[in-house]
């Protein structure tokens, strides 16, 4: 304490120690000219200030030192009124709400520990003010008498510490607490307001590849340019926070539009897929997203967080950078997936695996030219599973080496077989290529099958240059010197750089069917985009493959643009190795075009039981087909052109439609609001029916069920309710049809 005693007191108490001890004296309450002495040294040393007003309210006294803090003079504070010195504080935090002062104030309550923010423009002060009504004998008012000291200091390490708690240190963002936190207080409030939230969370593909080739420095910056990016696009919509090392999180209030939805995630993939420059090297990264939309997914927190990481496994196992909205079948694919995980490590030993071959045809005068090799699994329960659905987790499981090797051998061994030297191209996973003994695999199968190595070619897709630089040269090195050939396949889709083409040893360039599709379309710009592949590839001297021509158009286009090779189901399908052995056999090595005159939108064609809705009856019919406008529906007779329908999808997804052809039992409709992209190559409705509605309906509020629509149309559709048309029994399609 003895700090804030005046000078001369301190001289005394000194003095005190080498003489004698004078008497004590005591500062008595009566010696009033001591006690200001004593009060004075505290204002004086900033401590503390007091301040007094009077009945009024307004100030008859301010310590000097405070009113210099506030940059007035005596003069300017004495009349004005306390509340004048401080910006009024807005109540952050509606569970703890502190009464402002001007309420404690009129109310003539005591104030005790008040935060208030000084009334100084460009700087924040805090103080901390306590102050006490006083009254006379009669118990008139006569004004308040008070302290204050500043707390700046402390509010802001307070503030820090706060800070470090609720953001992460690299990018700033909220962290998994603070996101949390605000989620579930969201959703909390928007249950009430009966509004729709939705989450993203936004997984980044190859950051540990960053890490550890650049160092997690270089990482660290690569994730704040990401957080920066992501920034720019979400904008005002939603908040954007870090789950953990490569995982963000997106909270986007008041959007359930999940077209909406699908574009954002879409630019977000575009944008954090551009490379990146950090520590003065070049990176590439890849995101994934998982959306999930409340209150149809989930109504809390953990409800909606399980549902959004569902959809996000969905995007990575359907082969990363893209986005999949939740739906109730992810959990079955979950399952699925574990099944398909179980069982593909046996499946080559139980011989469920195959190889077919498709052919690649001269564009100029149709004659087959070589083949592509591709896997085939005949599961004995499940029947044939497709390559997209077994190949990444093959890769993930790490079992794809193996398989790989499997395929080599077989197709080296089967070419052997062939009356004729044709070249088969096989395809190799970016996980095989990076392999130091891959050549030494590709040069045993060579040797135990006797195939000649210029008959043999590899497809390797731009995923390979991701690795390390040096090593990828070495390993194209030492298998040009094999002898064998080199396709990029998938050309265009994934961080196609034109310096790869420049160093790398590629005979051949295969056009992804992304670019093919809808290139006979007028507007659409994939015709110029073939046209300069086409003119790259010509002047690198490699040949070109368009990969996945269906429809007779799209080869005019492609034979007109210079394309060296077609392979499409223009011309065939995969083929069995007998089935492709015969026909080299039989020397059919021509091959016909067969196949739509013109492309239409992607009519993808299924096999789905669902219900149609006409007035008040409900039907079961079979979905055979289905496009982004319209759908091809078996199972009821007679339905009358132009009829109004709605078809249930499932999962709350109900889409209108009108009928335009009719056949027997088949109806063709178009819907009045086109489908929209599930982020895979699923369809999906805009908008599905609200849980909020169902709760109107007198149920309960919860996600959304598997026949939501049932819920609330539980009295419109009786089973009783006349039909007006004849429904059909639909058989189940043969196993493996339709594959
Ligand atoms: P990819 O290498 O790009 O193979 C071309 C894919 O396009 C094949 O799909 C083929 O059946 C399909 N296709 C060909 N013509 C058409 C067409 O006109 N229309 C349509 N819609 N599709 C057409 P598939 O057999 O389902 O294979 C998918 C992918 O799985 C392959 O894409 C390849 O990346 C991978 N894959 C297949 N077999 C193997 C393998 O043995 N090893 C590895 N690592 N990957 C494989
Ligand atoms: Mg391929
Ligand atoms: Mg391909």
């Amino acid at each position: 304490m003895a700090g804030f005693f005046s000078r001369s007191a301190r001289a005394t108490a000194e003095e005190d120690a080498t003489f004698d001890s004078p008497p004590l004296r005591p500062i008595v309450a009566s010696d009033a000219a001591r006690r200001v002495e004593l009060l004075d040294s505290f204002e004086t040393a900033g401590l503390g200030w007091f301040w007094a007003t009077d009945a009024q309210g307004r100030i008859i006294y301010l310590s000097q030192g405070a009113a210099r803090k506030l940059g007035w003079s005596d003069d300017e504070v004495i009349g004005k009124s306390l509340g004048e010195l401080f910006i009024p504080e807005k109540i952050d935090d509606p569970d703890k709400p502190e009464r402002p002062l001007a309420f404690l104030l009129r109310a003539r309550n005591s104030i005790s520990q008040l935060n208030v923010r000084l009334a100084i423009e460009d700087k924040e002060v805090w103080w901390e003010i306590a102050g006490k009504p006083q009254f006379d004998d009669k118990d008139r008012f006569t004004g308040y008498r008070g302290s204050a000291k500043d707390i700046t200091a402390v509010r802001e390490q307070q503030r820090d510490e706060r800070r470090m708690a609720q953001y992460d240190p690299v990018t700033g963002l909220a962290n998994r607490q603070r996101m949390g936190q605000r989620l579930t207080e969201m959703l909390k409030a928007y249950r009430n307001s009966k509004r729709s939230c939705a989450l993203m969370i936004l997984d980044l593909d190859r950051f540990q590849h960053v890490n550890d080739s650049l160092g997690r420095a270089a990482g660290d910056e690569l994730l704040k340019q990401v957080a920066t990016r992501a920034g720019r696009i979400v904008g005002t919509k939603g908040e954007i926070g870090r789950m953990s090392d490569d995982a963000f999180q997106i909270v986007l209030p008041d959007i359930d539009d999940r077209g909406a939805l699908g574009d954002l995630g879409q630019r977000l993939i575009q944008m954090v897929s551009q490379p990146y420059i950090v520590s003065g090297s070049r990176a590439i990264i890849g995101a994934s997203i998982g959306v999930a939309i409340a209150p149809y997914d989930g109504l809390d927190t953990e409800e909606l967080t399980t549902a959004a990481d569902l959809a996000l496994q969905a995007s990575k196992v359907g082969g990363r950078g893209q986005y999949r909205f939740y739906s109730s079948d992810l959990k079955d694919g979950a399952k699925n997936r574990r099944q398909i995980e179980e069982d593909l490590r046996d499946a080559i030993d139980n011989h469920q695996l195959a190889m077919h071959y498709q052919p690649l045809v001269c564009s100029k005068t149709h004659m087959v030219r070589g083949c592509e090799a591709l896997m085939r699994w005949t599961h004995p329960d499940r029947g044939q599973i497709a390559p997209s659905d077994f190949i990444p987790v093959a890769e993930e499981i790490g079992c794809i080496r193996q398989m790989g090797e499997w395929a080599l051998n077989e197709v080296c061994r089967q070419a052997t077989g062939w009356p004729m030297d044709l070249r088969v191209a096989v395809n190799v996973s970016a996980m095989q290529f990076s392999q130091d003994d891959f050549p030494g695999i590709v040069k045993k199968a060579l040797a135990e099958s006797g195939l000649a190595p210029d008959r043999l070619e590899l497809e390797i897709t731009e995923s390979v240059f991701l690795g390390d630089t040096g090593r990828t040269q070495r390993m194209f090195g030492e298998l040009k010197e094999l002898g064998v050939k080199l396709a990029l396949d998938d050309f265009g889709t994934g961080y196609s750089s034109l310096s790869y083409l420049r160093n790398a040893p590629f005979d051949k360039i295969k056009i992804d069917q992304s670019f093919v599709r809808g290139a006979t379309e007028e507007g659409n710009n994939n015709a110029a985009i073939l046209s300069a592949i086409v003119s790259l590839a010509d002047a690198l001297n490699m040949e070109t493959v368009a990969e996945g021509v269906e429809a007779k158009d799209e080869l005019d286009l492609l034979t007109e643009r210079g394309a060296t090779l077609i392979q499409g189901h223009i011309f065939s399908r995969a083929l069995s190795s007998e089935d492709f052995l015969e026909r080299l056999r039989e020397g059919k090595l021509k091959y016909e075009p067969r196949g739509p005159a013109k492309y239409r939108a992607a009519r993808k064609t299924v096999f789905r039981r669902i219900s149609l809705i006409h007035e008040d009856s409900r039907y079961k019919v079979v979905m055979r087909n289905l496009s982004k406008t319209g759908a091809m529906i078996e199972g009821l007779r007679e339905v009358p052109l132009g009829t109004q329908v709605v078809l249930d999808l499932g999962g709350g997804q109900l889409a209108v439609a009108t009928v335009r052809r009719s056949k027997g039992a088949m109806l063709g409709v178009e819907f009045e609001t086109p489908l929209i992209s599930d982020g895979a190559d699923g369809l999906c409705t805009r908008h599905r029916v609200s849980p909020y509605q169902i709760e109107a309906a007198g149920r309960p509020l919860a996600a959304l069920p598997q026949d939501p629509y049932s819920l609330i149309m539980a009295e419109q559709i009786g089973a009783n309710a006349r039909k007006k048309f004849i429904e059909v029994e639909v058989g189940a399609p043969k196993p493996g049809s339709g594959y």
